[in-house]
């Protein structure tokens, strides 16, 4: 019997975890139900195993990409970033747009706020983002330089552990030929060594996935969604525009590779992305499907995609937009041309360094809303939402940073996806 592809066993597991998580919804089983349990345990594995190798995988691929690219790093460094700046912009303005079209925090003519309930059991949340201020945001930036480097990769301060790894592999390019050897070599086992893990962790993607659908779903359901389902679709047609106009034509007209092609060479990481929330926990499955399947060079993934997990956002910036703009519609407050541009420079900003785990934009969207003088409850109303929307905009941020990829790699001259596509293993 043939085998089936990573992507369509894990499309089936996504299938079934929904229908799994909505029966659950419905027979409200207690928490401590075996079944839940199981699935949850399940679910964690799974994430665990992709966290796992992450931080020397990361590590490793930067620095055997980095110090493989010699005198073109100005230039790989550039493309990269002017990339990821006009992508998040484009994001923000589609944002901005969808939600100043749309209105959907304004239910039957009047501010949605003023006719719907806050959900129960937003305090914890809600702990979390209290107090946050520009200048936690603007911590981002020292957590570029961290003062103990095992503080950050226990910390998870992926920033750190990326601007380290790209100074290690700079100088270590510069070394005396014997001894750049031994650090090529060295570092590139510790890569192949990941990669082996990866497929290990990959074989039980089906599982994992149908367990983090099936939880997450039984814990949200789909009523409590109605009030917002205007929200919802917003931010859906928001991500789908981005990712499927804007981004996939710079991908055709730019780095002259075909959208769809491109999306079905990245399925197994756009779907893992869907499945977890996490940028971070999908990397190594990103690296793969750029490198298998996409046709990208160890050189160019191995800097741009743990640099694209981390610094580019297109996904959460316009989410954080269109949500810091709903929730001032939804509690009647109009907002001045200056006070949206605020809200456009901090998703901005946010977006630049953002920690890729799941509801990571909540903290920015309490800075937002600090800023706009609005109140932290507000943020109540999109825990509702928050989950599913974060699976679809952390997808959107992946698809962004593999297209990041593919245009560094198109300007290097590299062969990319062929005419036919044939590589289709997984
Ligand atoms: N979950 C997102 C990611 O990992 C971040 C966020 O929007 O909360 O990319």
């Amino acid at each position: 019997m043939p085998r089936i592809a990573l992507h369509w066993q894990i499309l089936m597991a996504i299938f079934l975890g929904g229908i799994a998580g909505i029966a659950l919804n419905h027979l409200a089983l207690p928490a401590d139900n075996g079944i839940p349990v199981t699935l949850k345990m399940l679910g964690q594995i799974f994430m665990n195993g992709l966290k796992l190798i992450v931080i020397p995988l990361v590590v490793s691929s930067i620095i055997v990409g980095i110090s493989s690219i010699g005198e073109e790093i100005g230039r790989m460094g550039v493309n990269t970033l002017a990339y990821y700046i006009g992508s998040s912009v484009c994001a923000v303005l589609v944002g901005v747009l969808c939600v100043n079209l749309i209105e959907p925090g304004i239910f039957h003519g009047a501010p949605l706020g003023t006719q719907i309930a806050l959900p129960a059991g937003t305090s914890g949340a809600l702990a979390k983002v209290q107090d946050k201020s520009l200048g936690d945001v603007l911590d981002i930036f020292l957590s570029m330089v961290p003062a103990n480097l095992f503080g950050a990769a226990l910390e998870g301060n992926m920033i750190g552990l990326i601007m380290f790894s790209l100074l290690y592999g700079f100088f270590a390019a510069r070394l005396p030929s014997a001894a750049k050897e031994i650090q090529l070599q060295f570092w590139n086992g510790v890569q192949q060594i990941m990669v082996g893990i990866t497929q290990v962790v990959l074989m039980f993607a089906p599982v994992g996935v149908f367990a983090l659908i099936a939880t997450t779903l039984a814990d949200t359901g789909f009523g409590a969604l109605l009030p917002m389902l205007w929200f919802f679709v917003t931010v859906l047609l928001g991500l789908a525009i981005h990712m499927l106009v804007t981004t996939s034509l710079f991908l055709h007209f730019v780095a002259r590779v075909s959208p769809w092609r491109h999306i079905y060479a990245m399925a197994p990481a756009l779907l893992t992305a869907f499945s977890t929330a996490s940028s971070n926990a999908t990397l190594p499955v990103t690296l793969r499907s750029l490198r298998e399947r996409a046709g990208v060079s160890e050189r160019v993934s191995g800097m741009s995609a743990p640099l694209g997990a981390s610094m580019n956002m297109d996904g959460t910036a316009l989410y954080e937009c269109a949500a810091a703009l709903f929730l001032a519609q939804a509690y009647g407050l109009d907002l001045s041309v200056a006070q949206q541009f605020t809200v456009v420079l901090i998703a901005l900003l946010t977006g630049f360094g953002m920690a890729g785990i799941p509801a990571a934009s909540l903290v920015a969207i309490a800075v937002i809303l600090g800023a706009l003088g609005l109140p932290l409850e507000a943020i109540g109303l999109l825990l509702i939402t928050d989950r599913l929307l974060d699976m679809f905009r952390t997808a959107v941020n992946v698809y962004s940073d593999s297209v990041a990829a593919i245009f560094v790699a198109s300007q290097e001259g590299e062969a990319l996806l062929p005419l036919r596509y044939q590589n289709n293993k997984t």
